[in-house]
């Protein structure tokens, strides 16, 4: 197999070629279709997230076909396209897992940071989290629901059931997410990097009622705001756009440091959350819904070999929607 692996933090990934691996007990191996690129990655890369595992093969938004599968697979086949997230492998046994709430388990391993993932040819991955697929809808425009799309889902559940949602930060998560909202009857309003006229224009063709800078106060006030954005300081911007009782959800693995704030834009019972990982069940309620809503994803192609340049893409919010790349 081949793969793009991060040898050592804040440097560019190598491409390697590594034996074939075999699937252990309860794992399954496909060869990858597609993989998407997630701001996560950047994060990988960057060394922003604690303990890294290092050398690692990122890459959570794996699409591919199971060639191989260890003893204990029962409810998977050979041949089948499956898709493979972030939440690689939990225990079972912690208190999070027991209480299925096993997107905040103990003992967890992440696809594409401390387990390998999919920039490379073939992965290795728990069957329990390995996400039957079907066969509608391309391995590349699928890829992005994996993470983008999941992490979106939980964040628009837990923003609960208002109308009017912000979303921060227009990348491949609120892109999907815009979507869902609109399919939900609700309306979106969509905060982009100050002046960012196309994405601006890019969000009111997925149906956002209003896009503006996150510098802007929204027309009207909100029931819920999501950040997808990683500056702390979207977070008083936030509290501020949300009315009464409103919510505002971060969504991301990392943020930088919030600057201090005046209480009074919290009280009135506004509420801060942060959104992690994801549970079985997002998985299987998410793609279950995906098709009826009939999501389309921008997608941006890089041969597997690219992967360094779709990363700096994406570092540079060099393109809308989300990069995807194929072996
Ligand atoms: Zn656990
Ligand atoms: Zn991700």
């Amino acid at each position: 197999m081949h793969a793009m692996m991060l040898k050592n933090l804040r440097s560019p990934l190598e491409w390697i070629e590594l034996p074939d691996r075999e699937p252990g007990q309860n794992q399954i191996r496909v060869k990858i279709l597609a993989c998407g690129v997630c701001r996560t990655d950047l994060h990988v890369v960057d060394g922003d997230l604690p303990n890294p595992v290092l050398p690692i093969i990122p890459g959570h938004e794996i699409v591919g076909r199971i060639d191989a599968m260890g003893p204990g697979v029962t409810d998977l086949s050979i041949g089948q396209r499956v898709g493979i997230p972030w939440l690689g492998h939990t225990c079972g046994i912690c208190p999070y897992c027991i209480g299925a709430h096993e997107n905040l388990c103990d003992r967890p391993l992440f696809t594409g940071f401390t387990c390998d993932g999919g920039f490379a040819t073939a992965a290795i991955a728990d069957a329990r989290f390995a996400f039957p697929l079907g066969e509608t809808g391309s391995d590349v425009a699928l890829a992005p629901l994996l993470c983008a799309g999941l992490i979106g889902w939980r964040s628009l559940v837990i923003a609960g059931q208002g109308q009017k949602i912000g979303l921060y930060g227009f990348g491949a998560a609120a892109h999907i997410l815009a979507q869902v909202a609109k399919w939900q009857g609700r309306s979106v309003f969509a905060f982009t990097r100050p002046e960012d006229i196309a994405t601006q224009a890019f969000a009111r063709s997925l149906g956002a009622v209003w896009a503006g800078g996150s510098n802007e106060m929204p027309p009207e006030s909100l029931d819920a705001a999501i950040i997808f954005a990683t500056a702390g300081d979207l977070i008083p911007m936030a509290l501020k756009s949300v009315h009464k009782g409103g919510r505002v959800v971060c969504a991301g693995i990392h943020m930088s440091d919030i600057p201090s704030f005046p209480y009074h834009i919290l009280w009135e019972e506004r509420q801060l959350v942060s959104v992690a990982n994801l549970t079985l069940q997002d998985g299987i309620d998410f793609l279950k819904l995906a098709p009826q809503i009939g999501i389309v994803t921008r997608t941006n192609v890089y041969p597997l070999a690219q992967a360094n340049e779709a990363l700096a893409d994406l570092r540079a919010g060099r393109f809308e929607g989300a990069a995807v790349l194929v072996p």
